[in-house]
């Protein structure tokens, strides 16, 4: 890409790194509504870049723009992506951009789905870094392909979260490993509707022939309709029925070969088991054996905030789910432990309610309440008899479950609510967490 004019609309991380990728030999505009971290902005002045705040920047975009590259984030009727495409202005991403700057043969592996995205990444970047290969983690967990593009050498594998949003700007990107973990009607604030979510996600497989390989969910319906005509050659797992990777009698099995037993794998929950299963097919297509496999499932504790395991202290686990910001998530953590649970509850007030986790809270003898929303989860537990006591902050709610937890209980943070009302992030609220856990005590 030389000599062209570039208009890169939403500055954040991604079009810092598309911004400085273009820099070199292209005429670069970066705009943003908002003020950037200032060691960015100056690195990108210092390359010529012309780094404007506005709150309208249609009005610095004409006809002498070869492309503009879109922030994710930003939906596809704002105005100055609306201009664009009247002025016959190409819209792209930073993940495309990245694409086309890829000139060797590497292996790109493109992660999707509505759930298990980061954690299914993460597994397969693991396997593949198990075994001795030369892999790059990116994408939508947090690096962007453009940080790193240059990078990648022959023969190297380049493993990359996709999101839904990042796959509505995409028209070259090809992958030869398209993984789509499930399908659930979910981020339809940000589509005109669920269908058109799913026809988003079903480019993950754009541009695939019988060379390229789908690796699918076969209990997902909505995943099995969409991917009904698209060209890859399919491979599917299974919690239910004997396919390429499946589970029985409480082991995993790559095509009738035993792989591991679930009590041997860290990572808790039955729908880790279908992230783990799809990076196993993925594992398998580049022959990734069976110990790599295992080296990582009986280590690797899980992403961190994502049910990640914190520590033992006196014969209590402790558990960080920081991200499980709806009762949906912390309904799949609650599913994950057999065990007596104090579970830490609270957060943003959205007006959201409790009472979805009704059918869940079986083995919760103990919730500890905190932030705004501490009076409401109250009134919830008094309605279906579980003990809870109301705290003002994090550290008050985890140090009393401390207190009361017995041998073989599990203390988990899987809050239900965004973190917003005390912390600027999840990850935030959940290195707090960790930071207090990790000062009570030894094993
Ligand atoms: P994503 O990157 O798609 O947000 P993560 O791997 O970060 O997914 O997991 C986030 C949360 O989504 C988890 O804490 C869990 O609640 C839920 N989750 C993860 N994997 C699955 C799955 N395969 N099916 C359903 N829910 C899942």
């Amino acid at each position: 890409m030389k000599n062209k004019k570039v208009f890169i609309l939403g500055m954040a991380r991604s079009g810092f790194e598309a911004a400085k990728l273009l820099a070199k030999d292209n005429e670069v505009w970066i705009t943003d509504m908002k003020e950037q971290n200032k060691e960015n902005v100056r690195i990108l002045q210092e390359l010529g870049v012309n780094y404007i705040i506005t709150e309208d920047p249609k009005e610095l975009l004409d006809e002498s723009f070869d492309f503009l590259v879109k922030n994710p984030g930003i939906r596809k009727d704002h105005q100055t992506v609306e201009k664009a495409k009247k002025l016959e202005i190409p819209v792209i991403n930073e993940l495309e951009l990245a694409y086309r700057y890829l000139h060797v043969n590497a292996k790109i592996i493109g992660i999707t789905g509505s759930n298990g995205k980061t954690t299914t990444s993460t597994l397969i970047y693991k396997f593949l870094c198990a075994s001795g290969k030369s892999v790059f983690l990116g994408g939508n967990i947090g690096i962007p392909f453009c940080q790193f593009v240059l990078n990648v050498k022959d023969n190297d594998y380049v493993v990359l979260e996709v999101s839904d949003h990042q796959l509505c700007d995409v028209c070259d990107f090809k992958t030869n490993i398209s993984v789509l973990t499930n399908i659930y009607p979910v981020h339809l604030d940000f589509h005109d509707s669920y269908d058109q979510y799913k026809q988003m996600k079903k480019r993950i497989f754009a541009h695939h022939t019988n060379e390229d390989i789908a690796i699918l969910n076969k209990d997902n319906e909505e995943s099995m309709r969409i991917t009904k005509d698209i060209l890859s050659r399919k491979q599917y797992f299974s919690k239910n029925s004997k396919e390429d990777c499946y589970l029985e009698n409480d082991a995993i099995y790559y095509q009738n070969e035993k792989i591991i037993d679930v009590k041997d794998i860290l990572l808790k929950g039955s729908h880790n088991y279908e992230n783990i299963m799809a990076a196993i097919l993925v594992a398998k297509t580049y022959n990734i054996s069976n110990e790599s496999i295992k080296s990582v499932l009986t280590t690797f504790q899980g992403v961190e905030h994502r049910m990640e395991f914190v520590k033992n202290i006196k014969g209590v686990s402790y558990y960080n789910d920081s991200k499980a910001t709806n009762c949906e998530s912390t309904k799949i953590a609650l599913n994950s432990f057999q065990n007596p649970t104090l579970l830490i509850l609270g957060g943003l007030d959205r007006g959201h309610s409790f009472e979805d986790l009704k059918g869940y809270m079986s083995n919760v003898k103990y919730v500890a309440a905190y932030g705004e929303t501490k009076n409401r989860i109250k009134e919830y537990c008094d309605s279906m008899k579980i003990p809870c006591n109301c705290f003002e902050n994090l550290k008050e709610a985890t140090l009393m479950c401390y207190q009361k937890a017995l041998k073989n209980d599990v203390v988990l943070l899987s809050p239900a609510c965004a973190s917003w009302d005390q912390y600027d992030s999840f990850e935030t609220r959940g290195n707090e967490f960790k930071k207090i856990v990790n000062s009570l005590g030894e094993e």
